[in-house]
């Protein structure tokens, strides 16, 4: 029997309201299923998962295995650096273990992207912290599903001078920032903030408000524009 998927996207443009109809007729079970897990996968909608799965099938069957099972093999096997979270194939990280990082710096991030972005500048030689995620009420997540504790508890160690908060820039971002601000307390750690402002080579007239005061709040000397160049 013929499965008929309607998936209804609409959007207000000058007050009249235009809907998309997905539809898909699927012919086999087998086929609606692949589609249906892909499309699971986030930024992926019904019609890119199905322009996915037949790429796949078209593929020869070896390719679909090597990739499943990298899949598998990830999933079953990561683990995550005993000191820093980040997602390691061993128990201490390559950085943590890198006896040319200096150890007193630590870079508090969100997750392994931002650690796989700082790292590509070149520009940071100490430890990388990694939060899993930030606190947001709004989605059900507090300090408690952070490594946030485990930060507080290697900062008592004394071994931390500065920690470098690198989270985004909203106010789930500003709150664990804060947060963790607050449990370092009577700790002689001193605390930074990676630089907000005006992106390298933007006009000054299309930054919005908050950014344009952030860095006139946060601006820098001269000098030390230079040695950044
Ligand atoms: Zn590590």
């Amino acid at each position: 029997m013929a499965v008929i998927e309607i998936n209804f996207k609409c959007k207000v443009q000058k007050e009249k309201i235009v809907c998309n109809f997905v539809v898909m007729d699927f012919s086999s079970k087998l086929l609606e299923n692949a589609v249906h897990e892909m499309s699971l996968l986030p930024g992926i909608g019904k019609r890119t998962a199905l322009r996915l799965v037949l790429h796949l099938l078209k593929q020869p069957s070896g390719q679909t295995a090597r990739l499943s099972s990298a899949l598998e093999d990830l999933r079953n096997s990561v683990k995550f650096c005993a000191q820093c979270h980040n997602i390691s194939d061993v128990e201490l990280c390559e950085i943590c273990t890198n006896p040319k990082r200096d150890e007193s710096l630590v870079c508090v991030v969100e997750d392994i992207r931002d650690v796989m972005a700082i790292e590509n500048t070149g520009q940071f030689n100490g430890l990388y912290h990694v939060l899993g995620g930030k606190i947001s009420p709004m989605e059900g997540v507090g300090p408690q599903e952070l490594t946030i504790s485990s930060l507080v508890n290697k900062a008592k160690e004394g071994k931390i001078k500065e920690l470098i908060f690198a989270l985004s820039s909203t106010m789930e971002g500003d709150t664990t920032n804060f947060y963790i601000f607050k449990q370092l307390e009577g700790l002689d750690i001193k605390t930074s903030t990676i630089a907000r402002g005006i992106a390298i080579g933007d006009e000054l007239e299309y930054a919005d408000e908050v950014t344009l005061g952030r860095s006139i709040l946060n601006r820098i000397p001269f000098e030390n524009s230079l040695k950044a160049n």
